[in-house]
């Protein structure tokens, strides 16, 4: 029995979790994709849909429901549907996962889509992913998508760094100075990213607005 308090995202995120532990799914698979879709629904419970804030088709959310927490389908119910399409920044940036993704695995295919839409928002990519940590991302990219992983070696913020590689494949620099160490901009691309979880701040700020 979850705690009635817990706002909605943590709550398909928990509910998730237990139905993906039930059916066998990879826990850290449940964590990453529970995050992901707790922190859009809790962003849709104002504005939106649940699809819409995660970058997946009603489609592809059967489909990743069915691949990771079948018994979980009927939660859908609660959300109305509507998918929007990428914006041009947002498919290049799938492009750019997809060819760097490990295995090219059903999974990946969705976790492009989620975490390009979630990087068009204006938190670090972390939060808005609905993690709990930045190291949290780091083991997302890790495992799957590891060639950027170690292209990004030098631990750049994950929104910059996608960014720079978007602009070297278009042979374009944004960049103000030849190399890292010598710009003015390095903290702002390689600086900390410390935060609040928004799962937690929603814990904070909200009541509760649906039941799941
Ligand atoms: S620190 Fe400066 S040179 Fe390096 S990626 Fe950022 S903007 Fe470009």
């Amino acid at each position: 029995m979850l705690p009635p308090e817990l706002p909605v995202g943590e709550r398909l995120h928990a509910r998730l979790t237990w139905h993906g532990m039930a059916a066998g799914s990879d826990a850290f698979a449940l964590h990453v994709v529970g995050s992901i879709l707790g922190i859009a629904a809790q962003e849709c419970a104002e504005a939106g849909t649940l699809h819409e804030a995660a970058g997946l088709d009603p489609v592809e959310m059967r489909a990743l429901f069915t691949l990771l927490f079948p018994d979980a389908l009927p939660l859908l119910r609660a959300f109305a549907e509507g998918a929007a399409a990428p914006s041009a920044d947002e498919a290049a940036l799938r492009d750019l996962l997809w060819m760097h993704a490990g295995e090219g695995s059903p999974l990946e295919h969705f976790l492009v889509r989620m975490v390009a839409r979630r990087s068009m928002r204006p938190n670090h990519l972390w939060q808005d992913l609905g993690l709990g940590s930045r190291r949290e991302l780091g083991a997302l990219m890790q495992r799957y998508f590891p060639r950027l992983a170690r292209k990004n070696s030098s631990d750049m913020k994950w929104k910059k760094f996608f960014y720079r590689m978007l602009c070297s494949a278009a042979e374009f620099r944004l960049c103000t100075a030849p190399v890292c160490s010598e710009c003015d901009d390095f903290d702002a691309c390689f600086g900390g990213e410390d935060g609040e979880s928004l799962l937690a701040r929603a814990r904070r700020a909200a009541p509760m607005e649906m039941r799941l």
